[in-house]
C-alpha cells in the first residue's frame, strides 16, 4: 500500500538512483495489479519493459541484489506465467486466443471473495449492489434544502435547469460506471454532487466539477501525467475514480508545524505537515492500484507506455557483470576475513577456557592436599 503513495513522500530525501528505483517499483506494481488484461499482447511487451527497467536500476545500484534479493530473479518468468495464467492477480480476467474473455477457476475467485485485504488493495466490491450513476442523499441531520443561488451559482457560471425554484440538497457520492462510455473522457475533481429531492429519494441530479486537462507531456520528475486546471462545469457521468496528487515538487510547497490532537483537543505536541501551495498542479498517480487498468486504457499511448531506463542495455549488462566479478571477489575475501576472524576467536575463547577449568581443577585439587595436611595434623594431635 505504501508504494502508491512513497514517491510523493522520498522525492527529496533519497540520491536520484533510489528515486528512480521507488518510481520504477511503483509503475511496476500498478501494472501487475491489473485485474483485467485487454490487449494482451501490449500488456506483456509493457510488462516486460517494466520489469526490465527495475532490475536495470537494480544493477545500476549494486548488481549483486539482483542475484540474491528473492523476488528479482523470479521476475523476467513473470510474462510467460501472464500470458499462461493471466492476470497476476488473482481472479482476473484475459482474453483468450478467440477473443473471448476468460478467468481463473471458482476456487481462485472464491480465495478473492474472502480476503477483505486484497477486496480493499483493489477497491473491489460487488456489482450486482449498486447501480450505475445512482446518487446518495447525505444523512437527514446533514441534509439541507437551499435554492440553487446560493447552492451553485456563487461558484459555476451554470444555468439553473428549468423550471426553476425548486430547492436541492448536496449528495454523499455517485456511483461510476465501470464500462465503456460513449463520451470522450475528461479528467475532473466532483466539487459538489446536488439532486432534488422528493418523498427522501434523490430526484435531477447533478455533478459539478472542476475539469483538468491531461497534458501532452508527463512530469519529467515523478513520470507521471500533468493535469492541468481547465474550467468548472457539470459532468455528464462519472466513468472511473482515480487518485491525483499535488505536484508538490514542482509548486515547491513547504513544510510546517501543527499542533497535534489528542481526543479532538490541542495538545502543547507538534507535528510536520505540508502546506501545498495555491497553485493547481497535479499529476495523475500512475502507482496507485485502484482501476490502474482503466486508466492505462483512457490514457493514450504517450503517457502510458513505459519508455525503457537504459539505451545501451547490452553493453550496461556487460558493465554489471564485470563490476558484478570483482565486488563479488572483494565480498567473498572480506566474507573468508570474517569467519577467519570468528573461527580464531572462537578457539582463542575455546583455549582460554580450557585454560580455566585446568587451573580451577589444580586450584580444587591443592586445596584439598592442604585439607588433608590439616586432617592429619588434627588427628596426630588428637592421638
Ligand atoms: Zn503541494
Amino acid at each position: 500500500m505504501l508504494q502508491q503513495l512513497g514517491v510523493f513522500h522520498v522525492h527529496d530525501l533519497c540520491p536520484p538512483l533510489l528515486f528512480d528505483l521507488w518510481k520504477a517499483t511503483g509503475e511496476l506494481d500498478a501494472h501487475l495489479w491489473f485485474p483485467e488484461i485487454g490487449d494482451m499482447e501490449q500488456y506483456l511487451a509493457d510488462l516486460e519493459t517494466l520489469i526490465a527497467n527495475l532490475l536495470d536500476i537494480w544493477g545500476l545500484i549494486d548488481p549483486e541484489r539482483i542475484l540474491v534479493k528473492g523476488k528479482l530473479p523470479t521476475l523476467p518468468h513473470l510474462p510467460d506465467d501472464v500470458r499462461r495464467f493471466g492476470p497476476a492477480i488473482l481472479g482476473g480476467w484475459w482474453k483468450n486466443a478467440e477473443g473471448i474473455y476468460i478467468r481463473a477457476g471458482s476456487r481462485v475467485r472464491a480465495f478473492l471473495k474472502s480476503n477483505k485485504e486484497l477486496q480493499c488493495r483493489l477497491g473491489w466490491s460487488e456489482k450486482s449492489s449498486l447501480e450505475c450513476s445512482t446518487v446518495k442523499l447525505e444523512s437527514l441531520v446533514k441534509r439541507r434544502h437551499t435554492t440553487w443561488i446560493s447552492m451553485v451559482s456563487a461558484d459555476f457560471p451554470i444555468a439553473e435547469p428549468a423550471p426553476g425554484g425548486a430547492l436541492w440538497v448536496v449528495c454523499k457520492s455517485v456511483v461510476a460506471q465501470s464500462g465503456d462510455d460513449n463520451h470522450s473522457p475528461q479528467a475532473g475533481h466532483i466539487s459538489k454532487i446536488i439532486a432534488q429531492e422528493r418523498d427522501g429519494k434523490p430526484t435531477t441530479a447533478l455533478i459539478l466539477v472542476e475539469t483538468f486537462i491531461v497534458s501532452d507531456l508527463k512530469d519529467r520528475h515523478l513520470n507521471m501525467p500533468i493535469l492541468l486546471p481547465a474550467e468548472r462545469g457539470m459532468a455528464l457521468e462519472i466513468m472511473l475514480e482515480f487518485n491525483a496528487q499535488h505536484n508538490c515538487f514542482t509548486c515547491d510547497c513547504a513544510m510546517e508545524s501543527v499542533p497535534i490532537l489528542q481526543e479532538r483537543i490541542v495538545t502543547d505536541r507538534t507535528k510536520q505537515k505540508v502546506k501545498h501551495s495555491p497553485e493547481s498542479r497535479f499529476v495523475l498517480n500512475m502507482h496507485a492500484l485502484h482501476n490502474a487498468h482503466s486508466v492505462w486504457e483512457v490514457l493514450p499511448r504517450s503517457l502510458s507506455s513505459p519508455v525503457p531506463y537504459l539505451q545501451d542495455r547490452r553493453a550496461s549488462h556487460t558493465r554489471f557483470a564485470e563490476q558484478l566479478r570483482i565486488t563479488s571477489a572483494k565480498r567473498a575475501a572480506t566474507r573468508a576475513k570474517t569467519q577467519e576472524t570468528r573461527t580464531q576467536n572462537k578457539l582463542k575463547k575455546a583455549t582460554m577456557a580450557s585454560a580455566q577449568v585446568k587451573q580451577h581443577a589444580e586450584n580444587v585439587a591443592q586445596s584439598g592436599n592442604e585439607m588433608d595436611d590439616d586432617e592429619g595434623m588434627d588427628i596426630a594431635e588428637a592421638e
